[in-house]
């Protein structure tokens, strides 16, 4: 399971802050909730690409002495299962979608040039099925203000709280993600648990 903490919003600040296993210690299990704060349990990395970055950072994994279950915790600029920070796809779907540039232009605007374009198609696809859940969340934070349709007015809305604290928000307490969960996800991000099948004699 991934979670949220309070990280810098700097690639730089966040690497820096990483190492010290105690400084963002979950100190209860947010699957099984043991009041036992969590053993420090190595790292992942994953790539990212973001505005001047795309190399790999590194993630802190806790393990669950209760439950045995590993919580990651993920800086507030990455979507979980998107190689692709936020800021950069924030700049492409308001370029593509409230300024109505085409894709090339959008691709350019968020700093993106040799990025294919399928891509943000996808973004754009799974932003625009997310924009109606996105809106009714958001409410509680703003005002939906008048737009053409939902993903005119999702957009707005992020803008005006700012993407990140938005995600902050959508994921820390309800398990929004921005573009949706991926179907494997869905709906709250965690990996359906499946009892094992047991063998026949
Ligand atoms: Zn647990």
């Amino acid at each position: 399971m991934q979670i949220l903490h309070r990280f810098a919003e700097s690639i730089q600040r966040y690497s820096e802050e990483l190492s010290d296993p105690d400084r963002y210690r979950p100190d209860h299990c947010p699957q099984c909730e043991a009041r036992r704060p969590l053993r420090a349990h190595g790292f992942y990395t994953r790539t990212l690409v973001d505005i001047a970055f795309d190399s790999t950072i590194r993630v802190r994994r806790y393990l669950c002495c209760c439950c045995k279950r590993t919580v990651s915790l993920l800086p507030g600029f990455v979507l979980p299962y998107l190689r692709f920070g936020i800021v950069v796809i924030a700049l492409f779907l308001v370029a593509r979608l409230l300024l109505g540039l085409t894709l090339k232009a959008a691709t350019e605007s968020a700093k993106l040039a040799s990025m294919p374009y399928q891509r943000g198609q996808f973004w754009v696809r799974r932003f625009r099925q997310q924009a109606e859940k996105l809106c009714a969340a958001l409410a509680v934070l703003l005002a939906p203000p008048a737009a053409p349709d939902f993903p005119s007015r999702a957009l707005r809305m992020l803008e005006s709280i700012g993407w990140i604290a938005a995600h902050r928000f959508l994921f820390a307490g309800l398990r929004v993600h921005l573009l949706g969960w991926p179907a494997f996800l869905a709906p709250a991000g965690r990996v359906a648990a499946l009892s094992p099948v047991v063998p026949s004699a």
